[in-house]
């Protein structure tokens, strides 16, 4: 099938052509025609399917037709998170250049003075977060009376980031009688729930295999003590080669303290969170999608959607907390039939979050068999199952494994360093990665100013500072913000208390507590 049979009116056509697709993805076989029929369409596809493609275009053709009036959007797009917003306003701008559509892109940190201007010219299209929509919204500055395509993008991501009320709200405020769209990488109860009340009578469509060139990822598990873990870090980029990669970290705090640090040891970094003033952030975003930066040191606000092919590896600094994560994260790289590498840095603590990733991807992560990283490896807790180990880079044997390694079987796999696992990728992660991709706009981002942001200062705050000193002395009471992180440790078997021993919660570095709500991405997405 060609896009020509879809459909699409010559210009936008013209677009695509101009953008190099020239066979569509089964998501936008399925869902072109049926937008333009003007049908309800329940998407299960994530970014990496063509998905964006598979609304925008027929978008461009419906609101074609028509003029925008004054403060009154023609259409809504809703999307999770400020990157993810600005990659679909890209898309518009991308495949809508024959056509002659004002598009607003509203999305928190950015002047709400100008976004108000773009409004009162009058907008077909509104591609927003939500928080900033109905900020705006309650200022009077939108009135929603007139839109008639409603697209609620990553509908599941909204959902683990707490954004449903106000996507209900908003959904609220539109017109019944309209056209929706609604996309989600995975179908639960409460998606299901949400697509019910949202659509009438709506088409499902969904991505299905793959599309083109297999891809791989191939996955690695180092465990090293805490303190070691920026060292290992250093180590692992000198030692892979590699050409450039996200670096996870579960908080936004260590963003900063491990981007200062590799700054520091002259590695060629930016950084990315969802604290960060949101012109950094783009600025930042370009600058690595630019190729100006070799490492992207960031939170999982990253770790969906963003469309950056050609990143050689993603290193998580931190197991991610919640598991699914795991798969966003790595899914960054191997994109576009290229294959990619993701390497974990664990602790001898985070045995359980390292066990629900497992369990979701329905196979172990091999260890990494790595020679300028082995005096750093140190054993899982006891009690764990062996693990099966990855090769040396060639397939030599490397040095004698320590540690955690000890426990090896001693068949265990000595396979080439970057052959692929032998265990599926998830499917999920395969759609994501196996889609035939070309991002010529990646190279043409524009970067507008050279690199300003200054992250936090690595020297703890003085209430912290003095909270550490306190811990040195004497058991910290129940009201030390410390003593309660400690309650929701995890504590190595051999960590026995006072005398001699150093106790657990001294020994747990701050990284592998649990997200307090402070801490949380979902919140500050919008604000
Ligand atoms: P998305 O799933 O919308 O994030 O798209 C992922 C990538 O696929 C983007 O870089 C698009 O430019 C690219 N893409 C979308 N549709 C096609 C197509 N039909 N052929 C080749 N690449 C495409």
């Amino acid at each position: 099938m060609t896009f020509e049979d879809l459909g699409l009116s010559p210009s936008t056509l013209k677009g695509v052509t101009d953008a190099g697709y020239t066979t569509p993805t089964p998501i936008q076989e399925q869902a072109i025609p049926l937008i333009l029929m003007g049908r309800d369409v329940l998407g299960i596809a994530q970014t990496g399917t063509g998905k964006t493609a598979g609304f925008t275009l027929p978008m461009i053709d419906i609101l074609a037709e028509g003029r925008a009036k004054a403060r009154m959007p023609r259409s809504v797009i809703i999307a999770p998170t400020r990157e993810l917003a600005a990659q679909v306003s890209d898309n518009f701008v991308k495949y809508g250049k024959y056509q002659n559509l004002c598009m607003a892109l509203l999305i928190g940190g950015e002047s709400m003075a100008e976004q108000e201007r773009v409004l009162d010219r009058g907008v077909d299209v509104l591609i927003a977060t939500p928080g900033r929509l109905l900020d705006l919204f309650e200022r009077g500055r939108i009135i929603l009376n007139d839109v008639r395509i409603l697209v609620i993008d990553e509908a599941d991501r909204m959902l683990d980031m707490g954004f449903i009320p106000d996507v209900e709200r908003i959904v609220s405020l539109i017109p019944k009688i309209r056209q929706t769209l609604f996309f989600s990488a995975t179908m639960n109860a409460e998606i299901r729930r949400l697509a019910d009340q949202f659509l009438m009578n709506p088409k499902e469509v969904q991505a299905t295999a793959p599309a083109t060139t297999a891809t791989t990822v191939t996955q690695a598990l180092i465990i090293v003590r805490p303190e070691d873990k920026r060292e290992c870090v250093r180590r692992l980029i000198r030692a892979e080669h590699l050409k450039n990669a996200f670096i996870f970290c579960n908080r936004k705090r260590d963003v900063d303290i491990l981007f200062t640090s590799l700054t520091k040891h002259g590695f060629n970094a930016v950084g990315l969170h969802g604290d960060m003033p949101q012109p950094k952030r783009m600025e930042m975003l370009a600058r690595f999608k630019a190729g100006e930066a070799d490492l992207l040191v960031c939170s999982d606000v990253a770790a969906r959607g963003l469309d950056i092919s050609a990143v050689s590896h993603v290193i998580n600094f931190d197991v991610p907390f919640n598991a699914e994560d795991y798969i966003h994260r790595i899914g960054r790289t191997g994109r576009a039939g290229m294959t990619g590498n993701a390497i974990t840095i664990a602790t001898p603590y985070e045995s359980k979050a390292l066990a629900a990733i497992e369990s979701l991807i329905k196979s172990s992560i091999p260890m990494l068999m790595e020679a300028a990283i082995e005096d750093l490896k140190v054993p899982m807790q006891s009690g764990d199952a062996p693990r099966e180990s990855r090769g040396p880079r060639g397939g030599g044997r490397g040095r004698e494994p320590k540690g955690r390694d000890r426990n090896l079987r001693k068949d265990r796999d000595h396979s080439p360093r970057h052959a692929p696992i032998s265990s599926p990728v998830p499917a999920q992660l395969q759609a994501e990665a196996e889609v035939q991709v070309s991002t010529p706009q990646a190279a043409e981002q524009p970067v507008e100013q050279a690199f300003a942001y200054t992250p936090e200062p690595i020297i703890p705050p003085a209430r912290e500072r003095h909270e550490r000193s306190d811990r040195k002395n004497s058991r910290p009471r129940e009201s030390n913000k410390w003593a309660r992180d400690a309650g929701r440790m995890e504590y190595p078997d051999d960590a026995v208390g006072f005398g001699s021993a150093i106790p657990a919660f001294l020994q747990v570095a701050p990284t592998f507590l649990p997200p307090e709500p402070g801490d949380a991405e979902a919140h500050v997405e919008d604000e």
